[in-house]
């Protein structure tokens, strides 16, 4: 039988595999607590838990992260690291340090299958969903290699579902996967600090807020629904109307009073004035703020980015209705670790890549 491998567990999970096997579940915090909080690999480092039960767990169980694969740094101090997921694939993880708070941008997926049309990520295609073990398997490797670093207040402090993928069609995996980062014995972050960003999955939305109601941004880049069909073509199934009520239903829970929701600014395409007035009458009546995003470029995205004037003049116009609006400084693109440039590694089996291709080549 391979090794189970324990960073697939949640504490309940772990205390479950434990009593199967004849253990006391308690065991389950202790053994959290050394492979999360101490970032132990090794059963033999858990002084506190007895010699047998540690030569037991050797025998059969593992903590095994994703392999490191290559590792950046940015002129900004921002970090990227390329993780092997096996079979040819790769997933990207961003640090992002500011000088009060240090974020890690988690991937979900290798790839994605929502084809969102300005997303480097959607054009790669989708191969599959990340492993418990490797969605927390980032925050456990970010935090070791973050505590060697001779700065030694490059510590972990916010967590935002961000990177390559999208985490609402990994449901299972990555609500375990939060479960560990809000657990007192393994992260201890609070669900203010873990941000859950999505492209607007609604029935899943609603079962976010009943599982873990953890900081809710929701990818909304349009403010009718032609538009937003066309660049989260999602919006097809779920449109404005119907995930406005979702993000309403998920304040009822949400560790936040306001769902932020996230604007790609793409030159001509939706950063006009009548955009933002409109934009202002589609999110009317839900609590909220604007993170506008300078859309980062790729090779043949086909977009460009608005012009800074555009951007101030959209921002203002959403300002000018009270609401909160933080344009993102784009970090980290000099190492394509920017929004949107998370490329990693996809062997597509959706054919997305090839079907682009034969799209152009045949126009
Ligand atoms: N799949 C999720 C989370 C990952 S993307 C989602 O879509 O919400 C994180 C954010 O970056 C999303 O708002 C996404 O729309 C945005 N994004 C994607 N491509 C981008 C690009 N090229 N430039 C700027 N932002 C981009
Ligand atoms: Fe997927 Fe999000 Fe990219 Fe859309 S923006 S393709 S949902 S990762």
């Amino acid at each position: 039988m391979p090794p189970v491998n324990l960073l697939d567990f949640d504490q309940p999970g772990l205390a479950a595999f434990f009593a199967e096997h004849g253990e006391k579940p308690f065991r389950a915090k202790q053994v959290m607590r050394w492979m999360h909080h101490f970032g132990a690999r090794d059963f033999g480092q858990m002084t506190d838990i007895a010699r047998s039960l540690r030569e037991k767990l050797a025998q059969m169980a593992e903590i095994r992260p994703p392999e490191v694969k290559t590792e950046q740094v940015s002129e900004d101090g921002t970090r990227k690291w390329l993780l092997d997921v096996g079979t040819g694939n790769g997933v990207e993880t961003v640090f992002i340090p500011e000088h009060d708070r240090g974020t890690l941008c988690v991937s979900s997926q290798v790839g994605c299958a929502l084809e969102c049309t300005f997303c480097s990520t959607g054009r790669q295609g989708f191969n599959r969903n990340l492993q418990v073990s490797e969605v927390i398997g980032q925050l456990w490797l970010a935090n070791r290699k973050l505590a060697r670093d001779p700065e030694g207040d490059r510590v972990i402090s916010n967590v935002v579902m961000m990177g390559m993928g999208e985490p609402l069609a990994n449901f299972d995996n990555v609500v375990t996967a939060l479960n560990i980062m809000l657990d007192d014995t393994a992260y201890g972050l609070s669900r203010r600090r873990v941000t859950v960003s999505t492209s607007g999955l609604v029935p899943a939305m609603d079962r976010l807020r009943d599982a873990c109601p953890v900081a809710l941004a929701v990818s909304l880049h349009a403010p009718n629904d032609a538009l937003r069909d066309e660049l989260v073509p999602i919006n097809k199934k779920y449109p404005l109307a119907e995930l406005m009520a979702a993000c309403l239903r998920y304040l009822e829970k949400a560790p936040r009073d306001f769902v932020t929701f996230e604007y790609v600014m793409l030159d001509g395409v939706n950063d006009s004035v009548e955009h933002a007035k409109q934009l202002l009458r589609t999110v009317r009546g839900v609590p909220c703020k604007f993170n506008l995003i300078p859309f980062n470029p790729f090779p043949n995205s086909g977009y460009r980015t608005s012009r800074p004037e555009n951007i101030r003049r959209f921002r203002d116009l959403l300002m000018q209705a009270d609401h909160v609006v933080t344009t993102r400084k784009t970090r980290g693109d000099d190492i394509d670790a920017a929004c949107g440039q998370l490329a990693g590694k996809v062997e597509d089996k959706t054919r997305r890549a090839n079907r682009i291709t034969t799209i152009r080549a045949a126009a």
